[in-house]
């Protein structure tokens, strides 16, 4: 039986989407059956597995990717040659208005991933876009442009995720993230985890199960990247909303710090795994071609304008920091961690952000990063651990030279963004964070895990113990979940959302606090 011997009552939907695309509208085919030779199939499955995904918005264009893997959780299954892939991005869902359209070509160097940089679109306003390669046809994915380049906005919803270990739970926070079509999604890394199946330890009873070994190759990655990017509530969360990634450790490897891991590996040997990784991660993400690796680097920070509204500086605090000190972990009398040599960002990253904090003229001046810059003291829950070697607490003197530099510019109402410690975290930045009446620089939103370490407490006892020490910090949850922020010229607004269990599918999402902040006024408060 033939595609058009049949009803589209008993069509596939994969079907569906193949006689839409021929036909020249959307996913919903209007009842016309036309008899049309199709091209002779070069796959043995669906290529689309991985969905669609759109990034890095721009007030005229946005990246559109897919990779094609009939076989995704084996090195892909594409034959070994480049394959052309058609993509039309439209005006509307039904794409009667077709934006703009082109060929691009998916090739085996990157495992048949495409990043098509779509040009000459309106600012501001949706967009729907898919893509073809013989007779397939990828799902639709929305995505909306940025506002036009210093135009006044009124509004700008984004939200802040990270940290979804597909063992530890069902993703149902991006369930729930793409039915709010937010303008960004911006996601702070730890987009997956490089253990092997179980994490390696047989005391842990997994909801899902890693596929393979411990990742090393770029073989590895790439398979690690499909088993996360087959799940259907991240699917939907890339189909509903451009997002903007950046990476943290576990792209690569647990808590590695610029060219040294936690294994003593020599730096020369640590760098070609790291390569692999990068390499997997940029035919994974919806980047631009200026973040294309180079050798083992990628060059992943950039900067992105929402109209007069949001500056929006994305930071990789991996690639180029200093080790950290005293031997990782936490630690009470570290000196080290005050040494002036310790970085962050490196320092032509430092320099490139720090030009741009005194150019800084939107509402909002947003720094997008890993993980949480202001001090947290834990001394009373941890007696010998007071501070986490892998945060900014790690590198006083980075934060130092950050915050100092946000006053000397007077960039306008600096809020950070962070994640990487799987709770919620809502806190005024302060210049000494030893004295509660220092002057307040800022504030930082740090976003819970999508799923990792599970389904979480309504209290952490961490938290209890040692919430005394830290006034800074105004709002804290311990359950898995997303931020949902609203931007506009009056406010800053922090939803924090929380799933109350990742080990049951499909939960309610629910906000469990909110700050806000007040432009041209530091700080934030409970709402
Ligand atoms: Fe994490
Ligand atoms: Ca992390």
């Amino acid at each position: 039986m033939t595609l058009y011997d049949r009803t589209l009552a008993q069509m596939s939907r994969r079907e569906l989407m193949r006689l839409a695309w021929i036909l020249g509208v959307g996913a919903v085919a209007p009842p016309i059956l036309t008899r049309r030779v199709l091209a002779k199939p070069i796959f043995d499955a669906y290529p689309f597995t991985l969905g669609v995904a759109s990034g890095d918005p721009a007030p005229d264009g946005i990246v559109l990717w897919t990779r094609l893997a009939p076989k995704p959780l084996d090195g892909g299954g594409m034959p070994m040659t480049t394959v052309e892939v058609e993509w039309e991005i439209a005006a509307d869902e039904r794409f009667r208005t077709i934006a703009q359209k082109g060929t691009a070509i998916a090739r085996p160097e990157l495992a048949h991933s495409v990043h098509v940089e779509a040009a000459g679109l309106e600012p501001g306003r949706d967009y729907w876009y898919r893509f073809r390669a013989g007779d397939e046809v990828s799902q639709v994915g929305r995505t909306k442009t940025a506002p036009p380049a210093g135009a006044s906005v009124d509004s700008v919803r984004f939200a802040v995720c990270g940290c979804n270990h597909y063992e530890d739970g069902y993703f149902t926070a991006f369930r729930r993230m793409s039915e709010e079509h937010f303008d960004f999604i911006f996601h702070t890394g730890d987009y997956i985890y490089e253990g092997r199946a179980d994490g390696g330890r047989s005391d842990r009873s997994r909801l899902r199960q890693h596929n393979g070994d411990q990742l090393y190759t770029v073989v590895d990655y790439r398979n690690r990247y499909a088993l996360y990017k087959m799940d259907r509530d991240l699917q939907a969360a890339h189909a509903s909303a451009p997002w903007i990634v950046t990476w943290d450790d576990h792209e690569v490897d647990n808590n590695y710090a610029g060219d040294i891991d936690q294994d003593n590996t020599p730096p020369e040997i640590f760098v070609l795994r790291r390569a692999a990784a990068y390499q997997a991660y940029y035919e994974t993400m919806p980047l631009r071609a200026s973040a294309l690796p180079s050798g083992s680097h990628m060059t992943l920070y950039r900067r992105l304008q929402f109209g007069s509204l949001i500056d929006l500086n994305v930071l990789d605090t991996r690639q180029w920091r200093s080790d950290q000190p005293c031997g990782d972990g936490s630690h009470t009398n570290c000196a080290d961690r005050l040494l002036p040599t310790q970085t962050m960002m490196g320092a032509v990253q430092e320099k490139w952000l720090f030009d741009n904090l005194a150019d800084a003229r939107a509402k909002w001046t947003v720094i997008g990063q890993q993980v949480y810059s202001f001090a947290y003291d834990r001394i009373k829950a941890n007696p010998n651990g007071q501070y986490s070697m892998d945060k900014w607490d790690g590198y006083v003197a980075a934060r130092d030279r950050l915050y100092n530099r946000l006053v000397e510019t007077k960039a306008p109402n600096p809020i950070v963004l962070s994640g990487d410690v799987h709770q919620h975290y809502g806190a005024d930045l302060k210049l000494d964070f030893t004295d509660p009446k220092s002057r307040t620089i800022g504030t930082e939103f740090t976003n819970t895990a999508v799923t990792t370490t599970g389904d979480g407490s309504e209290v952490g006892s961490t938290w209890e113990a040692t919430k005394a020490d830290n006034p800074h910090i105004k709002f804290h949850s311990n359950r898995r979940g997303y931020i949902a922020c609203t931007a506009t010229p009056r406010q800053m607004r922090a939803d924090f959302k929380i799933v109350e269990k990742v080990s049951v599918q499909d939960q309610p999402a629910r906000t469990a606090g909110s700050l806000v902040v007040e432009a041209g006024r530091a700080g934030s408060f409970t709402d």
